[in-house]
């Protein structure tokens, strides 16, 4: 299973804010996670929302962005939500050299079929743009294996693409479970060996709670799963999105402790 992203068998690490809400809370986390030498920096432009609510900074911050993981050698990683996304992202990471590379997910409330293909298109285009996609809300691995057979009747390339899982909605009204998602590892097995693509475990969307986010690291370290992506933020309590599960810089450290030790070798990436 060879992916552009993660040539070697090492573990890869996604991090950052939910959202990017200003270039000073960019800064506040480059600046750690580059000390624990993380190279891949998630702070989506786009929030889309289960009930009306904040929205993101949108492409207003798409220069932020770039310029503040770029800058320092690191990849910045955003959701994309259209074509239109697609094509703004691509002409401005064209201004930042050859070299620039980015990664950009489609998220879990983006299902119609159309849009996922018009977006892998759009950026099949570009070898520097790596591709994620998410699981579909509902439980359903027939939907979750179509999106990734969408995106490569698209023409995406399957060695730049990446799948993540965040799981599940709880089918209730009333969340009286311990988790935000449910996960189901047995079925993220599943996708990774039918699509042989690295498959990246989003601990923060399942948990919800930012105390339950290692516990949910450990579950998944049954398992052979190829890296992490977790919520940071500098001030979480104030947090414009996701308030509850993002861990604060510290608390991201002692998390990624379990990670290393657990792979007991220091992770490199790229
Ligand atoms: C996110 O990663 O911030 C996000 C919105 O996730 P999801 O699509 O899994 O809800
Ligand atoms: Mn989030």
């Amino acid at each position: 299973m060879t992916n552009l992203l993660l040539p070697n068998s090492e573990k890869l690490i996604i991090a950052g804010p939910c959202a990017l809400e200003s270039r000073e809370q960019l800064k506040k986390c480059v600046e750690k996670l580059k000390a624990l030498n993380i190279k891949i920096i998630r702070a989506s432009l786009f929030k889309p929302r289960t009930t009306p609510g904040w929205e993101g900074l949108g492409c207003e911050g798409l220069n932020i962005l770039l310029e503040e993981t770029l800058s320092n050698g690191l990849i910045p990683a955003t959701e994309v939500m259209n074509e239109i996304q697609a094509k703004q992202i691509i002409e401005a990471l064209k201004q930042y050299g050859d070299d620039a590379k980015m990664l950009l997910w489609i998220g879990s409330r983006n299902q119609n079929h159309l849009e996922q293909q018009k977006i892998a298109k759009i950026l099949s285009k570009n070898e520097n743009i790596f591709l994620m996609f998410k699981n579909q809300m509902w439980k359903d691995i027939r939907h979750w294996l179509g999106i990734y057979e969408h995106i490569i009747a698209a023409g995406f390339l399957k060695e730049s693409l990446l799948i993540c899982h965040r799981g599940f909605s709880p089918n209730t009204i009333f969340n009286f479970q311990k988790y935000r998602n449910l996960a189901d590892f047995e079925m993220a097995k599943r996708v990774k060996e039918k699509t042989k693509t690295l498959m990246i475990i989003d601990p923060s969307h399942i948990a919800g709670y930012r105390k339950n986010v290692k516990e949910i690291i450990k579950q998944a370290q049954k398992y052979d799963f190829d890296g992490y992506m977790i919520e940071v933020h500098p001030d979480p309590e104030n947090a414009k999105s996701d308030r509850e599960q993002q861990l604060s810089l510290k608390e991201f450290e002692e998390t990624l402790k379990i990670i290393t030790n657990f792979e007991k070798k220091e992770i490199k990436i790229l």
